[in-house]
C-alpha cells in the first residue's frame, strides 16, 4: 500500500503481515466457540443470507443485523427499530479484505484497522457503489467496523456478507446489553436472537471520519480518542455541532432515554426538596436516595449504564440523578450518552 509513493509500515512491519495478524485474531476467537453456539450462528447466517434479521451480541451492545448489501433487508432494520431513514448504519466485517470491497481505504484508516480491529472503532470512508444508498442513509460515505466478539465475527464470516447492524432496541430507547432486553424490545418481530451473555463495553463504538485530511470524532464510544491519537500521532478533531449533524445524522436524535426524568448532577448537587429519587454514579451522593447504584469506575459505569437506566425506570422512582463523568477515556462516551439520555 503506497500513498504519495511512500511505503508505509505498521510497527516496523509490512502492512500485509499486520493484516494477517487481524485474520489470525478473528480465527482464534471463532475457534473458541462451542459446537452448540456454532450451530446457532450457522442458522443465523442462513437467515442473513435469505434477507432476514438476526439480533446478535457484539462487545459493545447487541446489534440488529441484516445483509448490508440488500436494500430490502436493510429496510426491515429501519422498520423494526422505528429508526429515521436518514440515520446511516454501520457495516460489520470479519476481515480487512471484506472492507476493501466496500469502501475506499487510505493508509491511515488501514493503520487504525490493523491496530484496533477487532474492536469498538467504526471508520467512515468513501463508499463503493455496492453499498445501497439506504444502508448509508443517502450519504456518499459508509462506516465500517470489525466487532470483537466471537459470535458476531462467526455470523459475518459464515454468511460471507457485511452485516449492517444498529443497536437491537426500539429507536430512542437505551441500547440492549443482554439478550433478555433484546427479546423484550424486538423479540416478537425477528426470527432469531442469539444469546451471548452480557456485553463487555456497554456503550457503542467510537465513530471517526477518515475521509478528510484530519481524523474527526463523530461519536465518542468504546475506544478512547486518546488511544486513536497515540496511534495516528495527531489530534483527532472535534467537529462543531452544526457540521457534526451534517456529517453524522444519527447524532441529531434523542437517544438512549429511559422513561423517567434523568438529571446530570454532582454528588452534592441534589436539591434538598428532591423526593423518591435514585442515584447512579461512582461517588456517594449527599442525601437519601430511594435507590442507589454505585459503580467502581468509569468502565463499570459505562458497561452498566443502559441496564441501570432500565432497572431504575422500572423501580418506580420519580427522577434519576446521574453523576457527570470526566471527559477522558471512556468517560467521554459515558458523558455523551448521559447528556443525550437527559434530553441534551
Ligand atoms: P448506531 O447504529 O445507532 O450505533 O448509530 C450509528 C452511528 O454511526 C450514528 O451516529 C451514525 O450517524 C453514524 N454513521 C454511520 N454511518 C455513517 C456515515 N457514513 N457517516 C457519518 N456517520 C455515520
Ligand atoms: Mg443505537
Amino acid at each position: 500500500m503506497t500513498d504519495g509513493g511512500e511505503v508505509k509500515t505498521v510497527s516496523g512491519r509490512g502492512i500485509e503481515a499486520a493484516a494477517s495478524d487481524v485474520d489470525a485474531r478473528v480465527e482464534n476467537k471463532i475457534s473458541a466457540l462451542a459446537p452448540e453456539q456454532l450451530e446457532i450462528v450457522r442458522r443465523g447466517a442462513e437467515i442473513i443470507k435469505s434477507g432476514g434479521l438476526v439480533a446478535f451480541p457484539t462487545e459493545t451492545v447487541y446489534g440488529l443485523g441484516a445483509n448490508a448489501l440488500d436494500a430490502e433487508a436493510v429496510r426491515r432494520i429501519y422498520e423494526t427499530k422505528g429508526r429515521p431513514s436518514d440515520n446511516p448504519l454501520i457495516l460489520h466485517v470479519s476481515s480487512i479484505e471484506m472492507t476493501e470491497g466496500l469502501v475506499e481505504l487510505n493508509w491511515r484508516a488501514r493503520m487504525l484497522m490493523e491496530k484496533f480491529w477487532p474492536g469498538p472503532l467504526s471508520i467512515v470512508l468513501p463508499a463503493k457503489e455496492v453499498i445501497p444508498s439506504r444502508t448509508r442513509g443517502g450519504l456518499p460515505t459508509a462506516a465500517v467496523r470489525m466487532p470483537d466478539a466471537a459470535v458476531a465475527l462467526a455470523l459475518i464470516k459464515f454468511s460471507n456478507l457485511p452485516i449492517a447492524a444498529p443497536s437491537a432496541n426500539i429507536s430512542g430507547r437505551p441500547s440492549p446489553t443482554d439478550a433478555e432486553t433484546v427479546r423484550r424490545d424486538v423479540g416478537d418481530k425477528i426470527p432469531l436472537v442469539i444469546d451471548g451473555g452480557e456485553t463487555r463495553f456497554g456503550v457503542e463504538s467510537t465513530v471517526i471520519d477518515m475521509t478528510g485530511e484530519h481524523a474527526v470524532l463523530l461519536r465518542p464510544g468504546g475506544l478512547a480518542k486518546e488511544e486513536i491519537e497515540a496511534e495516528l500521532g495527531e489530534e483527532v478533531l472535534l467537529p462543531q455541532d452544526q457540521t457534526i449533524i451534517k456529517r453524522s445524522p444519527g447524532t441529531r436524535y434523542r437517544h438512549y432515554a429511559p422513561n423517567v426524568t434523568l438529571i446530570l448532577a454532582a454528588p452534592d448537587e441534589i436539591p434538598a426538596d428532591a423526593e423518591n429519587w435514585a442515584w447512579m454514579g461512582i461517588s456517594e451522593p449527599a442525601g437519601n436516595p430511594a435507590k442507589k447504584i454505585k459503580f467502581r469506575d468509569d468502565a463499570e459505569y459505562a458497561r452498566e449504564l443502559f441496564r441501570a437506566m432500565r432497572a431504575l425506570e422500572k423501580s418506580g422512582v420519580s427522577a434519576i440523578y446521574a453523576e457527570i463523568p470526566e471527559e477522558r477515556g471512556i468517560g467521554r462516551a459515558l458523558k455523551d450518552r448521559l447528556v443525550r439520555a437527559a434530553g441534551g
